[in-house]
């Protein structure tokens, strides 16, 4: 299933909680400098489970915290905000690394041929390998047949241009 996500900070959020974290990340957006009982009240989560999931987004660095004075209540509260050029900069950071892991695997994938016994459980060998054995599987003694990887390449590539340009943006 594919959603799509009004916003980077409600995605994040949303990746690491879950629906709670989903519903609190909109409630952060929704109106600036909230509080747990606003919050509480915006999303109808219970208070402990909005304080639970705002300080796991504090100890994240995705919210930021201020604390003020109540005026009504005579305490301090703390009112919170939602960090979105942090949590920007942290899904580009992640999309980073997945096209380098990409890339290497392509890399590899067209540095060699392959061998494979067409067993799904014995694990594929390089030319290399499968000379040492006689082109006998070393885990079922099947013979050993070249692999064609195209789909596999095809697919890295597909993967890699598709993030290349979504970080272009
Ligand atoms: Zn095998």
């Amino acid at each position: 299933m594919h959603i799509e996500y009004e916003d980077s900070f409600v995605k994040l959020a949303s990746l690491i909680g879950g629906e709670e974290y989903l519903k609190v990340a909109r409630a952060l957006l929704n109106s600036e400098d909230v509080t747990d009982e606003e919050i509480a009240s915006a999303t109808g989560l219970r208070i402990n489970i909005v304080r639970k999931v705002l300080y796991d987004m504090f100890g994240k660095a995705l919210i930021s915290g201020i604390r003020v004075k109540d005026d009504k209540k005579g305490w301090f509260v703390y009112r919170w905000r939602a960090r979105r050029d942090y949590a920007d900069s942290f899904i580009e950071n992640q999309k980073k690394k997945i096209l380098e892991r990409l890339k290497k695997r392509l890399e590899y994938e067209e540095s060699a041929e392959f061998y494979h016994c067409g067993n799904k459980s014995c694990d594929r060998l390089s030319f290399e390998e499968a000379v040492e054995v006689l082109f006998k599987c070393p885990n079922c003694k099947n013979l050993l047949n070249k692999v064609d990887n195209t789909n596999i390449k095809k697919a890295l590539r597909y993967k890699i241009d598709e993030i290349a340009r979504d970080l272009k943006k």
